[in-house]
């Protein structure tokens, strides 16, 4: 089992503890009104995708959706494939990806800059309409932040996992991913079907607790024995 000294040396608690510290450091920029005024009552793709700009002012971050805000409870609507490569989607792709990088993070759902489609950037991908299986049930535990939430905590996530998306070129594309490109993916999905790392808080807990039982059980059969 791990202990919390290890999870501090990791890479993956390194990022997102920085992810916690930026957050806590300096808010988001002032949102860009049109995200406020015209995605919060969204009905459908369209209505939303008619909305969206062609372009963003240079260098401006988006406003990041917080923990309470609706859209984050949302399950979000998929992509249709024809409307990919439209100028508004990929305008949409860059700026999340600016702003994913002036707040620190590793990875960014639509969701979270109130736009309920289901496209995500995770590290470097950019993935619409993913999809994941677990490679097997095997699971980890990871202390995460999100740049939705203003804490951290532990999660439990499959190790190995296969996950399908179409690119930001239309191409779909099929990969494995293990660790922290992992981790990132389910996170990063689990916003776009409106759930965040604090729902399986309990789930972590019960692990843990899981975990700690049977090492003292072990010991103590191990004591026993002598
Ligand atoms: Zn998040």
């Amino acid at each position: 089992m791990k202990s919390i000294f290890d999870f501090f040396q990791s890479r993956l608690t390194l990022k997102l503890f920085i992810v916690c510290v930026s957050l806590s450091l300096g808010g988001p920029v002032s949102a860009l009104e049109l995200c406020q005024q015209n995605f919060i009552n969204y009905d459908s793709f369209f209505e939303v995708f008619e909305n969206l700009p062609y372009e963003y002012p240079q260098k401006h971050k988006l406003e990041i959706a917080q923990q309470g805000e609706p859209v984050l409870r949302h399950m979000a609507d998929p992509i249709p494939h024809q409307f990919i490569e439209d100028e508004r989607i990929q305008a949409l792709i860059d700026q999340m990806e600016f702003t994913m990088k002036k707040a620190g993070g590793v990875g960014i759902a639509a969701p979270q800059v109130f736009i309920p489609f289901r496209l995500l950037i995770a590290q470097k991908d950019v993935m619409i309409n993913p999809e994941y299986t677990p490679v097997h049930r095997g699971k980890t535990i990871s202390f995460e932040g999100c740049l939705s939430m203003a804490y951290c905590g532990f999660v439990t996530r499959y190790r190995k996992i296969k996950v399908s998306y179409t690119d930001r070129n239309g191409r779909r594309i099929h990969k494995t991913l293990r660790g922290f490109s992992a981790i990132v993916v389910q996170h990063e999905v689990d916003h776009l079907n409106g759930r965040l790392f604090s729902d399986g808080y309990i789930e972590a807990y019960r692990s843990y607790l899981a975990r700690a039982q049977s090492f003292f059980r072990r010991r103590s059969t191990k004591r026993l024995q002598k």
